[in-house]
């Protein structure tokens, strides 16, 4: 069994992407504090500069925190509301287009299948790479006209 080895960190620095300033904890590290309560000293800090620097992100944040907990409220209830139903599945496409990571390009996955498809050529290496684009825009849940729901029409959120 291997034992994960963390590279020590001694004094964490945190560079803000809009304005790349970069903020440090105040005050020498905290022997035997606990990481709930070290992790909310470092949640204060970089709020405070938000708070100060990046005023409009900022209203945006809590704007947004109350549809995270409406949507995960929402979830957890079967029902017939089709304006909460429009509502919370705006929001979860957008929470989702926030936190997504990979962005898997046309380029990607034609780069990806002529450097490892071989077996295809021509028309069939199209037909694979058409075929990951269409698997890649069904995972990204891609909406095109005929896909559309009134989810998508619906009016965006006040955290826009
Ligand atoms: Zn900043």
């Amino acid at each position: 069994m291997s034992k994960e080895v963390l590279s020590p960190v001694l004094i964490p620095v945190y560079t803000c992407q809009i304005c790349r300033q970069t903020i440090t904890l105040k005050g020498p590290p905290i022997i035997g504090e606990a990481q709930e309560a070290r992790n909310a000293r470092v949640g204060q800090a970089l709020a405070a500069h938000l708070g100060k620097n990046h005023q409009d992100d900022m209203r945006t944040i809590f704007l947004t925190s109350p549809y995270l907990s409406g949507w995960l409220i929402f979830e957890k209830f079967d029902h017939n509301d089709s304006y909460i139903k429009s509502k919370s599945e705006e929001f979860r496409r957008k929470l989702r287009a926030m936190t997504k990571r990979i962005n898997v390009t046309d380029e990607l996955i034609e780069q990806q299948v002529q450097k490892n498809c071989l077996m295809f050529s021509g028309p069939q290496q199209e037909t694979v790479i058409q075929l990951l684009k269409t698997l890649r825009d069904t995972l990204e849940e891609v909406q095109t006209p005929n896909t559309a729901t009134s989810a998508d029409q619906a009016a965006p959120l006040a955290a826009d």
